[in-house]
C-alpha cells in the first residue's frame, strides 16, 4: 500500500489530506503526484470520483510559493460548480501554507474577482473558460506568470464547446515556463490533439475503470415505449427502495417536466438545472445531501456539479448519446465500496445504443421486466401489512380500539370491521392509480411523425404479439429468476401470446 508520505509530498500537505480522512492515495493520485512534483506534464485519465482534484492540486500547492503577487497556478474547469468544488478542495488542502485561491466564473459579480486580483493577492485561479478570458481581456488577470496549469474534466469542456476558449487561454501563458496537466474521464481524439499541441512530452496515466464502477453496479435496462417512460419510472419507484436517486434527462426542459410529473404522481422530485439561481441550487443540493429530498433530475451538464457520492440509483431516463457519458453517469453510484443500481429506460429503437455501451464498458446490462400492476398491488399490500405489524407491536391505539369495539358491540363481525378499516386506510393508494403501460412497439410515432397514427395501432398489436410469444417462452424463466419471484414468471408466461391492448400489457 502506498501512503501519502511516500509520494514526496511535504508534511503540511500530507497532514492536510490525512486530516480530511484520506487514508491512502487513490490510484490516480499515487500515479501522477510524484511525476507532477518532478515537473512533468501529465495526461491523467480516470473516471469521475477517483480523486483527480487532489492528484493535481497537491503538487500544485507544493510548487507554489504563496504571496509572490502573481498568479502562479491556473485550473480551468467546465462549470461553475466544478470550479467551486475544486477551489474549495484546494483551499482545504493548502490551508496551512496560506495559499490564496480565487474562484472565478460567469454570473458572479466582477468585483469579488477583480479586487483580490488587482491587489496581487491571488496565487491560484480556478475558473471557467469564459470568465477567465473576460478577466484577461480586462487586464485584471495576467497569465504570463502562470507556472502550473491544469485542464480539469477536459472531455466535458470539449462537449461544452470550450476548446477554442482553452486555446485562447493557453496562448496567454508562457509555454516555456508552464507545466501543464490535463485530466479527463475519457480521451476523445480532439482532447488528444489538444494535448499534443500544448503539452510537453506528457506522461500518460490511465487508471482502468472496470473494478471501480461496473462491478459494484447492478446495471439493468427496461424496454419501454418512448412515451411510457414516466409510467415505467413510477412503477419502479413503487417496487424498489430508492434512497438517493439521480435521474438523467436529456434537456433542461425535460428535467423540469419530469420532476414535476413525478411530484404530481406522489414521488417528490426536483430538477437541478442551470436555470436555477445559485441559492436555489444550493438549497436543493443541501436537501438532497441530507436525504430530505430523494429524487433529483438533472442533465449531464447540471449533474457535474453534484458532489454526492452515495447515490443508491442512477436512472437514465433515456440512454445517453455517447458511451463515455454512460460511464460518467453510472459512475455516480456504487462508490466507496457501496453497491449501486443503474437503470436505463430503452425504447426498441435505442437498443443499438445499449449494445454499444455494453461493448464499450465491457459489461453486461441485464434486461429487467417492468413491474406489473399485480406486483405493485402486492407490494403496496405488503408494505401496509408491515406497517400494521409495527403498530400491532406498539399497541398504541386505544382511541381506535374504542371505535372498533363500538362497531363490534353493534353486532358486527370483528374481521369485517378490520377489513373495512383497511379499505378506508387504502383509499389513498386508490388515488394513485398504477400508471398504464402499453405494449412495446417500434418508436414510429416519435421518429416518423406523420405515419404514427393509423399504423401505430396496427403495429402495436402485431408487435405486442410477437414479443409476447418470444418473451413468454425463453424470457419468462430468466426473468422469474432475476426477480426472485416464481409468481412473476408465471404471469408473464400466461400473457404470452396475448394481443390485447389493455392497460397492463407491456409484458404480454
Ligand atoms: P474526480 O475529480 O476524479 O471526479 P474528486 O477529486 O472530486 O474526483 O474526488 C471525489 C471524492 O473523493 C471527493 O469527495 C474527495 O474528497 C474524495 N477523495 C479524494 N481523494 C481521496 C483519498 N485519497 N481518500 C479518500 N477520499 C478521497
Ligand atoms: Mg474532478
Amino acid at each position: 500500500m502506498t501512503n501519502f508520505s511516500d509520494l514526496n509530498l511535504s508534511s503540511d500537505i500530507v497532514k492536510a489530506v490525512t486530516g480530511l480522512g484520506y487514508e491512502e492515495p487513490t490510484p490516480i493520485q499515487a500515479a501522477v503526484i510524484p511525476s507532477l512534483l518532478e515537473g512533468k506534464d501529465i495526461i491523467g485519465q480516470a473516471q469521475t470520483g477517483t480523486g483527480k482534484t487532489a492528484a493535481f492540486a497537491l503538487p500544485m500547492l507544493q510548487h507554489i510559493v504563496p504571496g509572490k503577487r502573481a498568479v502562479q497556478g491556473l485550473v480551468i474547469c467546465p462549470t461553475r460548480e466544478l470550479a467551486m468544488q475544486v477551489a474549495e478542495a484546494m483551499t482545504k488542502y493548502g490551508e496551512a501554507r496560506g495559499t490564496k485561491i480565487l474562484v472565478v466564473y460567469g454570473g458572479q459579480s466582477y468585483d469579488r474577482q477583480t479586487k483580490p486580483l488587482a491587489k496581487g493577492k491571488v496565487d491560484i485561479v480556478v475558473g471557467t473558460p469564459g470568465r477567465i478570458i473576460d478577466l484577461v481581456k480586462q487586464k485584471y488577470l495576467d497569465l504570463a506568470t502562470v507556472r502550473h496549469l491544469v485542464l480539469d474534466e477536459a472531455d466535458e469542456m470539449l462537449s461544452m464547446g470550450f476548446v477554442d476558449d482553452i486555446e485562447t487561454i493557453l496562448a496567454e501563458t508562457d509555454p516555456k515556463q508552464r507545466q501543464t496537466a490535463l485530466f479527463s474521464a475519457t480521451l476523445p481524439h480532439q482532447i488528444r490533439r489538444l494535448a499534443d499541441s500544448y503539452l510537453h512530452e506528457p506522461e500518460t496515466v490511465k487508471i482502468e475503470a472496470e473494478a471501480l464502477t461496473v462491478d459494484r453496479i447492478d446495471q439493468r435496462y427496461y424496454m419501454v415505449n418512448h412515451d411510457d417512460r414516466l409510467a415505467v419510472l413510477t412503477r419502479l419507484f413503487e417496487i424498489e427502495e430508492m434512497e438517493r436517486v439521480l435521474i438523467f434527462a436529456r434537456t433542461r426542459l425535460d428535467t423540469g417536466r419530469l420532476a414535476s410529473e413525478l411530484a404530481i404522481r406522489g414521488f417528490p422530485a426536483e430538477a437541478l438545472s442551470g436555470d436555477l439561481s445559485q441559492v436555489a441550487r444550493e438549497h436543493v443540493m443541501r436537501r438532497f445531501k441530507e436525504g430530505r429530498l430523494k429524487v433529483l433530475v438533472a442533465t449531464d451538464v447540471a449533474a457535474r456539479g453534484i458532489d454526492v457520492d452515495n447515490l443508491s440509483h442512477v436512472i437514465n431516463f433515456e440512454p445517453p448519446q455517447f458511451e463515455e457519458v454512460y460511464v460518467h453517469r453510472i459512475g455516480r453510484t456504487g462508490r466507496a465500496g457501496a453497491n449501486g443500481v443503474a437503470i436505463s429506460l430503452i425504447s426498441p429503437k435505442e437498443l443499438f445504443r445499449l449494445k454499444k455501451i455494453e461493448r464499450y464498458t465491457n459489461s453486461q446490462i441485464k434486461e429487467a421486466q417492468i413491474p406489473t400492476a399485480e406486483e405493485i398491488t402486492a407490494k403496496r399490500n405488503a408494505r401496509l401489512e408491515d406497517q400494521m405489524r409495527v403498530w400491532i407491536n406498539r399497541d398504541r391505539c386505544s382511541k381506535e380500539k374504542e371505535t372498533i369495539q363500538a362497531l363490534i358491540d353493534e353486532g358486527n363481525d370483528p374481521i369485517l370491521v378490520a377489513a373495512v378499516a383497511l379499505k378506508l386506510a387504502q383509499s389513498e393508494d386508490k388515488k394513485r392509480p398504477i400508471a398504464p403501460v402499453s405494449p412495446l412497439r417500434a418508436d414510429r410515432d416519435r421518429d416518423r411523425g406523420g405515419r404514427g397514427g393509423g399504423r401505430g395501432g396496427y403495429r402495436g398489436g402485431g408487435r405486442g404479439g410477437n414479443r409476447g410469444g418470444y418473451r413468454g417462452g425463453g424470457g419468462g424463466g430468466n426473468r422469474g429468476g432475476y426477480r426472485g419471484g416464481g409468481g412473476g414468471g408465471g404471469n408473464r408466461g400466461g400473457g404470452g401470446g396475448n394481443r390485447r391492448r389493455s392497460n397492463d400489457r407491456n409484458r404480454s
